[in-house]
């Protein structure tokens, strides 16, 4: 059954050019799988032609305080994105979930988890929930495309579970303002990119978040490297319309 609460808005945090981390406060009993996803009614009074609903992973992890979500405001936005950004202290967002099953498997599945941009929120969660459970035995590949080094939303993460799970692997793709004494990858995740760091391409289950044209895009992308549909999870962001 689908639970419908009213979560009070608390601050909102910088984390990358563009995009906040936007936190409430965990209503009692609001139980949740790092991972899933709720569905966001946004009173407007003049609403544009996308309207009030919108959906967000939810980024925090269960282990967290707060139920956080992370998201983008671009100079031009969604009359819901300019609401959701002028939500003051003790102001409420009503929802629906928690939902969605692209969630954590058990460790004895090797991963590859691919995120375009913003899609990096799932991961964001499960990655938070492995740290502070102490789960260091996932064996991950993971891509991230990002335009710049600045649009990472969470580098710090990424590091500190770099540094204590030795079977983590994080392959960061630019695509602009690549800087001069860049070592990681450029351009797009594409195939090559994806053969290049994977040594055991057919024993690996694949995750994909981010902007819609981004997960189809990977999806074609493993169906050609022979990578069957079961072993491929999706998570899309409609709404975007770019790669990141
Ligand atoms: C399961 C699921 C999980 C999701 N998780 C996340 C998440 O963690 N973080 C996240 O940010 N999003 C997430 N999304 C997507 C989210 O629901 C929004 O669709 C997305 O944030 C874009 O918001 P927006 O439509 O308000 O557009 P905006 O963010 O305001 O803009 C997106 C693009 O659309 C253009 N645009 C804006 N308004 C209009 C308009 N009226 N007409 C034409 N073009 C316009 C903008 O110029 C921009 O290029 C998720 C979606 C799903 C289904």
């Amino acid at each position: 059954m689908t639970m419908e609460y009213k979560i009070k808005y608390i601050k909102k945090t910088k984390v990358s050019k563009d995009a906040w981390d936007l936190h409430f406060i965990k209503p009692k009993g609001f139980v949740y799988k790092p991972g899933q996803f709720i569905e966001a009614n946004l009173m407007q009074k003049h609403p544009d032609e996308r309207g009030q609903k919108r959906w967000f992973t939810l980024s925090s992890s269960p282990t967290e305080e707060t139920l956080d979500i992370t998201t983008r405001r671009l100079p031009k936005h969604s009359s819901f994105k300019d609401v959701l950004f002028k939500l003051k202290q003790g102001d409420t967002l009503a929802i629906k979930g928690p939902d969605g099953s692209f969630t954590l498997p058990k460790s004895n599945i090797k991963l590859t988890w691919i995120a375009g941009g913003i899609g990096i929120t799932p991961f964001r969660s499960q990655i938070k929930y492995m740290v502070d459970k102490k789960l260091f035995d996932y064996d991950i590949v993971m891509f991230h495309g990002n335009r710049t080094l600045e649009d990472n939303v969470c580098r710090e993460l990424i590091e500190e579970y770099k540094s204590k799970n030795d079977a983590f692997k994080y392959v960061e793709v630019l695509s602009e303002e690549i800087p001069k004494d860049w070592m990681g990858e450029t351009g797009y995740i594409d195939e090559n990119i994806i053969k290049k760091h994977l040594v055991d391409i057919d024993k690996r289950h694949f995750y994909i978040s981010g902007p819609e044209p981004m997960v189809d895009a990977m999806k074609e992308k493993l169906t050609s490297l022979k990578i069957d549909d079961t072993r491929i999870h999706q998570d899309w962001f409609p709404g975007y319309t770019d790669m990141f």
